[in-house]
């Protein structure tokens, strides 16, 4: 079959288009023939230097193909599945946990420690084929488009688990979500609206401060310009705002703790820029802020997100899609950030 894979990590063109064997199934995995694989920034660290890949490709000594957001047709499934047959339609979840530690048990297979990525510790879906364990394959409606369910695992089910699972936002709350134009920030964006909260959206660029207001921003700030928290205290009356998103770390971590409201949450799921940030105590015990950490989010929080696009009342935000061949300008787009929503790969 056809891939998009590279030997040995570095940039953009160590990713070459190639001939690479088909999976092969073992017990109770699904064959998906690959329709779409969306692109995410974690597939450029990846790419460049992420030890997990290095010591995959060491191990295994064949090319490592990325993409962990994946929809398709099941091509052919190991065991008698009684829901699932050949030429169904599925999205795959991107998690495959271990299902027995303590922290599986207890439903929270994001933290499981043995927990496996497709696309990452795993073969993903720059192919024409990948397979998966049988239960990470989720029935996808007729009504939905593969590029928008493509679109979900990664980005769609960050934002959801930092918004409605760990920081609980409420209709007429404030939000504040940084780099809107960004996966997770128009993701953020498009749920944060379907709350019913009020948002505060920041970008580079006046382009996708515009988009960003297209999907729902409600005051939109140039982080270029000026500086985002100074005007979220003017715009909020001195008050601040009830939750942050925030994915950027070090750059912007104090001014993000400066525009909480009292009783305000920061909800933290990246740090592109760093991953150290100070804080002040007494503030923050003053204040009663919430400082929480958000890793990924669980298979049934991606069913909801399914469901809601299944629905029309999430549309996923897609900025182009791209034939697989042109992952290197995927690649190029995410790291140039010059995407508004997800960028997707078609084999
Ligand atoms: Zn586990």
């Amino acid at each position: 079959m056809k891939a998009v894979a590279f030997s040995e990590q570095g940039e953009v063109n160590v990713l070459q288009y190639q001939d690479v064997p088909k999976p092969t199934l073992e017990h109770d995995e699904v064959l998906v023939k690959v329709k779409v694989c969306a692109v995410n920034y974690l597939d450029i660290h990846a790419r460049r230097d992420r030890p997990e890949i290095k010591k995959k490709l060491e191990v295994t000594g064949t090319p490592h193909i990325l993409g962990s957001d994946i929809a398709g047709e099941i091509a052919a499934i190991t065991e008698d599945h009684p829901q699932l047959n050949v030429g169904d339609r599925v999205l795959l979840a991107p998690c495959i946990p271990c299902g027995v530690c303590s922290d599986c048990i207890n439903g929270y297979e994001n933290l499981c420690d043995t927990q496996q990525l497709l696309g990452f510790q795993t073969d993903g879906g720059y192919a024409e084929f990948v397979k998966a364990p049988v239960k990470n394959a989720i029935q996808i409606a007729d009504e939905l488009p593969f590029v928008e369910a493509a679109a979900l695992p990664i980005a769609y089910l960050t934002a959801w688990h930092m918004l409605i699972t760990r920081a609980q936002l409420q209709a007429g709350e404030d939000i504040l979500i940084l780099g809107a134009g960004g996966s997770v920030g128009s993701a953020g964006l498009q749920i944060a609206k379907l709350v019913g909260a009020r948002i505060f959206a920041t970008a580079s660029t006046d382009e996708k401060l515009a988009r960003a207001k297209h999907y729902g921003a409600d005051v939109t700030i140039n982080y270029s310009e000026v500086d985002f928290s100074e005007v979220i205290l003017e715009e909020t009356n001195g008050r601040g705002v009830d939750v942050v998103l925030e994915h950027v770390g070090t750059a912007t971590w104090n001014k993000s703790i400066s525009s909480l409201a009292k009783n305000g949450r920061l909800v933290s799921c990246g740090v592109t820029t760093g991953n150290i940030g100070e804080i002040n105590i007494r503030k923050m015990y003053q204040k009663q802020l919430t400082i929480m950490g958000s890793a990924l989010g669980t298979a049934t929080e991606l069913r909801t997100l399914v469901r809601l696009a299944e629905q029309r009342r999430l549309i996923p935000i897609i900025d182009r899609t791209l034939p697989l061949q042109n992952a290197a300008e995927a690649h190029q787009l995410l790291e140039s950030r010059k995407n508004f929503g997800k960028v997707c790969l078609i084999p």
